[in-house]
């Protein structure tokens, strides 16, 4: 089945046309990574995904729904932002736990998902602590979890690790991989960093002012790179 499927989305603000003719088919345990220059419109798209804007034009289709017209929290997504969102007077538990009470979900499943979230990221001795006594890594770790215990059909990431430093952004992209892994979800993440990219995807989409530009595996892009945009963005010497 597919997990995601963009028909022809369009977005504009106004005058300005930042989503042009975005189609797009993403498999059910897919990570797909969104690339391109600062400003090319990725976090628009994810946002447009996420319903938290609304598509100008063009049908948003979510484990074969059409969401289109449906608000963000009954789309079956978890979105990671690079700021991560945390809520500074919640504790961890407590932000963790903030989506599924909205939600309904019963104290026992709450809990046992906490549990299982914190043990996957390591955030077990950290449970009780604020967004403001943890550092830059475990917030992230925090948001991420937050994202976990919500079992979305779909994760977004725009730029997570974006306000890491060096040697825990790798860290940290390592731990996604493997969530991916473990979880078998379909994950949707954007980036500007080739790295993220070439290690993460099993299919990069290059973006350049609001187009797709090209889709393919790492390999594929780097081997065989539609044009110089590609060729430059993904770092192949020629
Ligand atoms: P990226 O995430 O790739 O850096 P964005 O999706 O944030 O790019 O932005 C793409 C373009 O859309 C930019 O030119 C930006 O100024 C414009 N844009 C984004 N959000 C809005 C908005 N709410 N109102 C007007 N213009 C916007
Ligand atoms: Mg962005």
């Amino acid at each position: 089945m597919t997990a995601l499927k963009l028909e022809n989305v369009q977005k504009s603000f106004g005058d300005i046309h930042v989503l042009k003719d975005i189609d797009l088919e993403v498999a059910e345990r897919e990570f797909i990574v969104f690339v391109g220059p600062s400003g090319c419109g990725k976090s628009t798209l994810l946002r447009v995904i996420a319903g938290l804007e609304d598509a100008s034009g063009g049908r948003v289709m979510i484990g074969g729904r059409d969401v289109t017209r449906t608000p963000p929290a009954k789309r079956g997504i978890s979105m990671v932002f690079q700021s991560y969102a945390l809520y500074p007077h919640l504790d961890v538990e407590g932000n963790m736990a903030l989506g599924l009470r909205q939600a309904g979900e019963e104290r026992k499943v709450i809990a046992e998902r906490i549990a299982t979230a914190a043990s996957m990221l390591s955030l077990e001795p950290y449970l009780k602590r604020r967004p403001a006594e943890l550092s830059g890594g475990q917030r992230q770790r925090v948001a991420i979890g937050r994202a976990i215990v919500r079992k979305p059909d779909l994760f977004l990431f725009d730029e997570p690790l974006s306000n890491l430093d060096a040697a825990l952004r790798m860290a940290t992209r390592v731990e996604i991989a493997r969530l991916h892994r473990e979880l078998g979800a379909c994950m949707v993440y954007v980036t500007h960093d080739q790295t993220e990219a070439m290690t993460l995807a099993d299919r990069i989409v290059v973006l350049r002012d609001g187009r797709i530009e090209q889709v393919g595996s790492p390999m594929e892009l780097y081997n065989d790179p539609a044009n110089q945009f590609v060729a430059g963005f993904l770092g192949s010497p020629s």
